[in-house]
């Protein structure tokens, strides 16, 4: 879709073993960007993957690992990584459980992981792009940043905590050629999705197929997932000069979810 607009940046890519990230990775590699993988795992198939898109897309990738819900790992991978042109804050978890019952832990690690972590990574960023004179930062938020669905209490304050860091983040860097901007996608089906079925099946009393159907998809009104790479392709595309004026939004890929 794009030519090698982005050789010579380095693009910082958290929770990118997996899912939106390792599609969202592979998109900036295609268009030449060097990468920094992230998860909070060291394991030799992690530094596995790094070789791999190395080799397939002919770019520097590296991965390093650091815990997204604590602050000062957050910090240091961005000072690891050396360099940020490009920073991708995605790294997400997600529980479901109406508000009574909301295990205080999970709730805690979803804003931990979901929000706080790119106020670290993002403060850790800034000085870089600065220096640099131009910058890009993307927040993976959600269609669950701008619409609400029952529960998911800490998910759906996270990711509206991401919408508005997003702003501010956009705000206090607006005369700097530096953008940031929040993707908000409807559902994919990524490992994240795979892993609330169940528990949303017996929220709903519902089969995995009719959950599939009558509850994610239910409100997408293309009756499609978004796809890893479609959400690669907005963010490279928020990369590009096209996207020089565009800060502080939201852009939905969502199927016309929040159109409803
Ligand atoms: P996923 O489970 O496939 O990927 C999540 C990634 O985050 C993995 O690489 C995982 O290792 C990493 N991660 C989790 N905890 C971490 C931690 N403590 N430190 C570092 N990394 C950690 O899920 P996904 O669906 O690809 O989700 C990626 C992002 O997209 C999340 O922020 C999610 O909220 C968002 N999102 C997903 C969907 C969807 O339908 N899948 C929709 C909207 C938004």
């Amino acid at each position: 879709m794009f030519q090698k607009f982005l050789t010579g940046k380095t693009a910082i890519v958290t929770g990118s073993n997996s899912g939106i990230g390792l599609g969202v990775a592979h998109q900036l590699a295609k268009a030449g960007a060097d990468l920094v993988l992230n998860s909070f795992t060291d394991r030799d198939e992690d530094h596995a993957l790094a070789e791999e898109l190395a080799k397939q897309h002919g770019v520097k990738v590296r991965y390093i690992k650091a815990d997204m819900s604590k602050g000062e790992e957050c910090r240091a991978l961005v000072e690891k990584a050396g360099a940020c042109d490009i920073l991708v804050n995605n790294a997400g978890i997600q529980h479901v459980a109406p508000i009574q019952d909301f295990p205080t832990e999970k709730w805690d690690a979803i804003i931990a992981i979901n929000l706080t972590s790119s106020f670290h990574t993002t403060a850790a960023a800034l000085p870089m792009m600065r220096k640099a004179g131009w910058g890009r930062i993307v927040n993976i938020a959600s269609a669950h940043g701008l619409t609400a669905s029952p529960f998911k209490s800490a998910y759906v304050a996270a990711k509206h905590g991401v919408v508005g860091l997003t702003k501010v983040t956009a705000l206090e860097t607006a005369q700097e050629k530096i953008t940031c901007n929040a993707i908000c996608p409807g559902y994919v089906l990524t490992p994240l999705v795979e892993a609330q079925i169940p528990d949303t099946m017996k929220e709903y009393n519902m089969s995995r197929d009719d959950v599939i159907k009558n509850v994610m998809l239910q409100r997408q009104p293309s009756k499609e997932f978004a796809t890893v790479e479609e959400l690669g392709d907005t963010t490279v595309f928020l990369c590009s000069d096209a996207a020089a004026q565009i800060t502080g939004t939201t852009i939905s890929v969502d199927g016309g979810w929040t159109a409803l």
